[in-house]
């Protein structure tokens, strides 16, 4: 995978929160119904935490009743990629951020219409951007 955003652990260490940093470079889950945005309702775009990439679009954000916001769509199928996650029992398909490859969560197939896909992705990967439309700032990341 080319990624754009390439920082050191350490780096990343820095920038982050721990719980943060554990999801998403460490493929930790935030337990369910913790999370900032699991019942958050607020338009706008969710950016990833990491590298400010735009993944998803809270007009395809539903209630799933997991504790874990979820989306039946990715804003762009090019902005996040998914690999096979054998780590627990069943095999799982994880979904990362394309431009920095954070771990974000899972994809699976009990979504609604129209994709009936859920992704199901953890708060502490996500930044609510209320203004989408405005330019990023110079430099983009925090
Ligand atoms: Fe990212």
């Amino acid at each position: 995978m080319t990624r754009k955003v390439c920082k050191t652990d350490e780096e990343w260490r820095q920038q982050l929160t721990p719980e943060q940093y554990e999801v998403t470079r460490r493929k930790a889950t935030e337990p369910p119904f913790t999370g900032e945005y699991h019942d958050c309702k607020e338009e706008g775009v969710y950016q990833c935490m990491c590298c400010g990439n735009d993944l998803f679009d809270s007009e395809t954000k539903f209630d799933s009743g997991t504790g874990w916001p979820s989306f039946y769509t990715p804003i762009a199928e090019e902005n996040v990629t998914t690999e096979t996650d054998k780590s627990l029992f069943t095999r799982r398909t994880e979904v990362l951020c394309n431009k920095c490859g954070a771990h974000l969560g899972h994809v699976f197939n009990d979504g609604p219409k129209p994709t009936g896909q859920r992704y199901c992705i953890n708060s502490a990967a996500l930044n609510l951007n209320p203004s989408p439309s405005l330019p990023d700032k110079p430099g983009g990341n925090k």
